[in-house]
């Protein structure tokens, strides 16, 4: 009986243990399971960086399983476990989160998705990407629990937004951007490089960026430049392009090398301005700053730097610089006769035929009005500045052609001077010139001279000269002389021009020629020229008295007391005044002002002439004249000027001249003068051609009154070598 208790006490134990060991097994199993799949929750989160999660809704409760590398050496991972009460969720983002919980929670959206911000370990916000479902619902079908997973992707996100932020300012920028990849193809292009360049993204697209290409530059330029950007991942600069539409541009461009991660050039950006028009301006500026806009030629700044440069260069060289100095003669004249547009043509036209005349190599520059400069280079003898100066005038004896207006004949004055031989600066050389130009005017123009040191103390003498003139009336240093002038028809004594002198106490006797130019300069003409008129019209009226009834006495009279003096109110007053037949006087006019001036003289001449007073026009012959304006102007002799007389009878040409303005005179009723006959055959010839009177040595030397008023007294026409032709044939 006990034998059998024990045994069913240890059955029983024995039956405890089993149990007990196998319940041990079964736990021990299951256990080993759950450590298995705990390693492998670990693994699996560790690989894929996310994070479990398990939100208990009734609750409010999060819990939040993940992992970390326990040290970097032994790669242990260790789990994390943590309750979250208040699980923190970016105020900005949370209305969103709910609202996306809600839609899956009833069941709208399978899954439960969203992009927030939550706290992270260190307490900042990150982006989190979440992805749940729910896992647990009561009877009624409520949702419980929500569990998933979620990553941090707060660098993700600031990378595309970087991106983004890239692009939209590439996009919105003014300067036109573009990236091509390392075949120099394109990858794209923003907006500002569609307008820049009339092409879209889309017709650009991994084309060559050779498409721009503009024929201003050649292959190598654009070698040059792809192998800059190849070997240093930069280049900058301008570059003329094309459009699509062929019209070019000048684009200022920066062009950079990308580089990927492992530092290989991946592609390029370029950042390209349009600077065409600034461009434009700049040279414009350019142009101004260094241009005369009329003529277009250099002007004394840019000469200036020329200059500078030629004298570096042929000190380099030595060899010599001419510098000549042009001046267009009586150009003023033209211009206030013909008006200022007529008067800008012609400059054209003259710088036109100067830059003609004028090697390729020199500079020929507009100074100022009617000046030019030309600087000749490479001068090895000073006979090369007299050359050009040659050349220039010889090209100006044929017309200007000045649109829709008839050819205009102008003459140039030229003074040149050498460096070294007359200046090292350009100032000296400038200046020197001037006063060659200068001296080539007083020397009677359309000439050229060479300056010479002599010419300084020429000019101290002029203004010397100047200022003595103003005292010249008051010291009663002029006085007359007075030439006569035979009739080739009757043999007499017609009348007699009154010729200007000065003696000064000084200097001896001054001729007009020179002091006259001096004596208009400085307006001193105007007294001067009263007390001529006055001191001739008084010689005339005594030898009125001495019955020298009949003769005529010209008088002189200069442009400026023709424009500005009361000319016609003075010679009135003074016919009153003196009690002379109108038309016993004469007063002579140089071609070039009736011719020039002719708008503004006319009056004044209609008036002297309708008082009675005789018009002649001196020195004809020299100047450009017209014969429409002498028909039109009340004229009444016409003087042949010296000049065509001197080589006569040696010179056909001249006897041809002669002839034809004798015939032409004849035909308009002028009386016709030959002025500086010196020789018998002279005055034969003349009277052949049937001129009316004449002037010169041959008949007389202009004399002082007393000697002149003998000769009128004795004059006996029989005494004539040409007595014998002049008696009726
Ligand atoms: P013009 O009116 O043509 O005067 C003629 C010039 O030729 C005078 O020179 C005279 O002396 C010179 N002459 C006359 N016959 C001969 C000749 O056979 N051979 C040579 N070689 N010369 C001869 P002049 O007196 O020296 O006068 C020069 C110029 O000065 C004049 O040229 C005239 O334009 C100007 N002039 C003279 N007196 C006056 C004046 O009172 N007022 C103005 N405004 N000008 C004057
Ligand atoms: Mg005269
Ligand atoms: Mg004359």
């Amino acid at each position: 009986m006990l034998a059998g208790y024990v045994l069913l006490v240890g059955m029983l134990v024995m039956t405890l243990v089993r149990g007990w060991e196998r319940r041990k097994r079964i736990r021990e199993g299951y256990f080993a399971q759950i450590r298995e799949r705990e390693e492998r929750l670990k693994v699996a989160l560790w690989a894929s960086e996310e994070i479990f999660w398990d939100y208990d809704l009734s609750a409010g409760v999060m819990h939040r399983m993940s992992v970390e590398e326990a040290s970097a050496s032994d790669h242990a991972i260790d789990l994390f476990s943590e309750v979250d009460s208040e699980h923190q969720i970016h105020p900005d983002d949370l209305l969103l989160v709910r609202e996306r919980m809600r839609a899956h929670r009833r069941g709208r959206v399978p899954f439960f998705l969203s992009e927030h911000r939550t706290r992270g370990p260190g307490d900042e916000w990150i982006w989190v990407r979440a992805r749940g479902r729910v896992v647990e619902r009561d009877d009624r079908g409520r949702a419980l629990r929500i569990a998933g997973t979620a990553r941090d992707i707060t660098a993700y996100r600031s990378d595309v937004r970087d991106r983004r932020i890239a692009s939209e300012v590439l996009r919105s920028m003014a300067e036109a951007v573009c990236v091509f990849d390392r075949e120099f193809n394109f990858l794209s292009i923003n907006t500002a490089f569609e307008t820049m360049s009339g092409y879209s993204d889309g017709e650009v697209h991994a084309k060559s960026i050779a498409l721009l290409d503009n024929p201003r530059h050649d292959a190598a330029f654009y070698r040059e430049m792809r192998h800059s950007l190849a070997a240093d991942g930069h280049w900058a600069g301008e570059i003329w392009q094309q459009r699509k539409d062929g019209s070019e541009f000048l684009s200022r461009m920066e062009c950079n090398a990308v580089s990927d991660a492992a530092g290989e050039d991946e592609h390029y950006v370029a950042v390209l301005s349009d600077v065409t028009d600034s461009k434009r301006a700049e040279q414009e500026l350019r142009f101004l700053a260094n241009y005369d806009t009329l003529t277009n030629l250099p002007n004394r700044t840019l000469l200036s730097e020329r200059l500078s440069q030629a004298i570096v260069n042929a000190r380099r060289e030595d060899t010599k610089v001419a510098v000549l100095f042009l001046d267009l003669d009586r150009f003023k004249d033209i211009n206030d006769s013909l008006g200022h547009a007529a008067g800008d043509r012609i400059l054209r036209a003259s710088a036109a035929r100067l830059r003609e005349v004028a090697p390729a190599t020199a500079t020929v520059a507009r100074l100022s009005g009617d000046e030019f400069t030309i600087v000749l280079e490479h001068v090895r003898s000073p006979d090369e500045g007299d050359t050009l100066a040659r050349d220039i005038i010889r090209a100006f004896d044929a017309p200007l052609t000045v649109e829709n207006r008839r050819d205009i004949l102008i003459s140039p004055t030229i003074g040149i001077s050498l460096y070294p031989d007359h200046g090292q600066v350009p100032t000296d050389l400038l200046k020197h010139a001037d006063t060659a130009m200068y001296q080539a005017k007083a020397a009677g123009r359309h000439t050229f001279l060479r300056y010479t040191e002599q010419m300084e103390s020429e000019i101290r003498q002029r203004a010397t000269l100047s200022g003595e003139l103003r005292k010249v009336l008051d010291n009663g240093e002029l006085r007359l002389v007075y030439q006569p002038r035979l009739s080739l028809t009757t043999g007499k004594i017609t009348g007699v021009e009154a010729l200007l002198r000065w003696e000064h106490p000084q200097f001896g006797e001054i001729t007009p020629e020179r002091f006259i130019p001096l004596a208009e300069e400085s307006g001193m003409i105007l007294p001067i020229g009263e007390w001529v008129l006055r001191e001739a019209c008084s010689t005339l009226k005594r030898w009125r008295q001495h019955g020298l009834q009949a003769l005529t006495m010209s008088v002189n009279v200069s442009a400026l007391q023709l424009l500005r003096g009361d000319l016609a109110g003075l010679v009135a007053r003074l016919l009153d005044e003196l009690k002379i037949p109108a038309g016993q006087l004469e007063l002579e006019l140089t071609e070039s002002v009736v011719m020039t001036k002719a708008e503004q003289t006319a009056g004044t001449l209609h008036t002297l002439r309708g008082l009675g007073v005789l018009l002649a026009v001196d020195d004809f012959g020299t100047g450009y004249s017209s014969l429409a304006y002498l028909k039109r102007l009340p004229i009444t002799t016409l003087k042949i000027d010296k000049a065509f007389i001197d080589d006569i009878p040696t010179s056909a040409d001249d006897q041809a001249i002669t002839s034809s303005i004798i015939a032409m005179a004849r035909s308009l009723g002028l009386t016709v003068v030959a002025e500086g006959v010196e020789q018998q055959a002279q005055a034969d010839f003349l009277r052949t051609q049937l001129c009316d009177e004449i002037q010169g040595y041959w008949l007389s030397q202009p004399l002082d009154p007393y000697r002149c008023l003998a000769f009128l007294r004795n004059w006996d026409a029989s005494r004539l070598p040409l007595q014998a032709s002049l008696s009726p044939a």
